[in-house]
């Protein structure tokens, strides 16, 4: 969008720093442009050291997603802004965070009476939601940009695989991916087509124990619903090294990346927020774009107008304005601004990645919380004619025991006590489970929580 005025500030205004607004902050500030990035959120603790994260997700009993970036190390980077007015220092955002009146909803279908909650979040932050993201790193295959073509759902996409594949392999190198060529060729290719122009940057991440015992178990086993198709564990491509990479080093393998790698060795968009800021962009944090004011013909931005969060109101003027605030923010301020809405599709069809999580204990040991928390998955399911009748999946094998449902049953420890199943006595593995229903003390109770909760049976 060009923006009405003869001498705009900058060259470019990006609106958000998470991973769109960095990488595209980064490539226009080393090409000697004028970049301002403009950030509703603060900065992350990160200024203190990355311990100061770590310690904070140690002693948070919540272990959620945000409880790194949490504190009142969140500093203001912007010098006009005064520390001493600031509101409560950190905002995440999450769908039912405040007073239960701060939600997303899905639009469609529009029901006023009961409309559904958006379920997912994003970091309001410096650097955005790759703070707390696990690093997976999935390229969208041939096929979805032709749902309507093939399967007679939705619309196809106006770009295809092939336009996007080498922008795919550029971001692949700045943000360093780890995968496996041999089961691309083998498989991603095979089997949807999703061909690779460049080889990996890296090798992928070791498959841990337990994927390979799953592997053993099941690969080659077809499912009764889908006869065609043979199930086979492959290793996930990840933005998370597997070997020095950019001045970044190889993942130890300790199982805590989403919310935090410790170690930087899975990728996060501050890296490019910081190399963008060497290379001579200019960030204003704490700065809440409110609208985009447009020429009279509704086809430019004269003004990019924000708020500060001392409440003062400012704008500013850009060549180019890149909105990158997310699936989420992009539509709120076009809405907000009556712009870019003449399909009045804006805003409509948000989609969350749904998931369904299961535990089982296994009959021998697996020993999870061994490498990151997934390193293996069965993607085979993700394209097939089936998609006609049903969505497209794939399945993460998790390496991280039972910390994933920890937040839904509270263990180890447990909220409280469930109510025994004949047939599965201790399948919800808490304590109080343990001691109330099993009647489990002393060496006994230890042992069964050990083999529960951390090295063992997990899977
Ligand atoms: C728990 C979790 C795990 C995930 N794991 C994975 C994974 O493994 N693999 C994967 O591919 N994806 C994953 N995702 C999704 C992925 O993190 C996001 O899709 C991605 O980070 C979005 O990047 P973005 O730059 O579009 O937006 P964001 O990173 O959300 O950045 C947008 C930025 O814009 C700022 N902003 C918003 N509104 C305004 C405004 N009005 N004015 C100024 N600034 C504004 C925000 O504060 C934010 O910093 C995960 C998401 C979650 C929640
Ligand atoms: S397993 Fe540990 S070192 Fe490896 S990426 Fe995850 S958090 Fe970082």
């Amino acid at each position: 969008m060009r923006p009405f005025v003869n001498e705009p500030e900058f060259d470019v205004v990006i609106i958000g720093s998470g991973i769109a607004g960095a990488l595209a902050a980064y490539r226009l500030a080393t090409a000697k442009k004028k970049v301002l990035i403009l950030e509703a959120g603060g900065v992350a603790p990160e200024s203190l050291g990355r311990w100061t994260m770590v310690q904070n997700f140690i002693t948070s009993s919540s272990k959620a997603p945000d409880s790194p970036f949490c504190g009142e190390d969140v500093l203001p980077v912007d010098s006009k802004i005064d520390s001493k007015k600031q509101p409560p220092l950190y905002r995440f955002v999450q769908p039912n965070a405040v007073n239960g009146d701060n939600y997303y909803f899905y639009a469609d279908p529009p029901n006023p009476t009961n409309p559904n909650r958006f379920k997912s979040y994003y970091e309001r932050l410096v650097g955005g939601s790759t703070w707390h993201w696990q690093g997976i790193y999935v390229r969208m295959l041939p096929n979805d940009f032709r749902m309507h073509e093939l399967y007679g759902i939705g619309v196809n996409w106006p770009i295809s695989y092939r336009d996007v594949e080498r922008w795919y392999v550029d971001a692949e190198y700045e943000m360093g991916v780890a995968g496996s060529d041999e089961e691309n060729d083998a498989y991603y290719e095979r089997l949807f087509h999703a061909y690779r122009s460049k080889p990996y940057p890296m090798p992928a991440l070791v498959r841990s124990y337990l994927d390979k015992q799953i592997a053993v178990a099941i690969d080659g086993v077809a499912l009764s619903d889908f006869p065609k198709q043979r199930l086979k564990v492959n290793t996930v491509p990840h933005a998370i090294n597997s070997r020095e990479y950019k001045d970044r080093p190889a993942c130890e393998g300790n199982t805590s990346c989403l919310p935090l790698c410790p170690i930087k060795a899975r990728y996060e968009a501050i890296i490019h927020i910081e190399k963008a800021l060497k290379a001579g962009a200019i960030l204003r944090s704490q700065c809440v774009v409110t609208k985009l004011e447009l020429d009279d013909n509704k086809k430019s931005v004269k003004r990019v107008v924000y708020r500060r969060w001392d409440g003062d109101e400012d704008w500013v003027s850009g060549r180019i304005v890149v909105l990158a605030a997310n699936g989420i923010e992009n539509p709120r301020i076009l809405l907000y601004s009556g712009a870019g809405n003449s399909s009045d599709a804006v805003g409509r069809y948000l989609m969350d990645h749904p998931i369904k999580q299961s535990y089982a204990l296994a009959p021998k040991p697996l020993f999870p919380f061994r490498g990151p928390q997934t390193t293996s998955d069965i993607a085979v399911f993700r394209d097939g004619p089936f998609r006609r009748d049903f969505a497209g999946f794939k399945t993460s094998l998790k390496n991280d025991g039972w910390s994933s449902v920890a937040a839904t049953i509270t263990a180890p420890r447990g909220a409280s006590i469930p109510p025994q199943h004949p047939d599965t006595p201790n399948a919800i593995g808490t304590v109080l489970d343990f001691v109330e229903n099993q009647k489990l003390f002393g060496a006994n109770l230890k042992k069964t929580v050990h083999d529960h909760a951390t090295e063992e049976n997990g899977a």
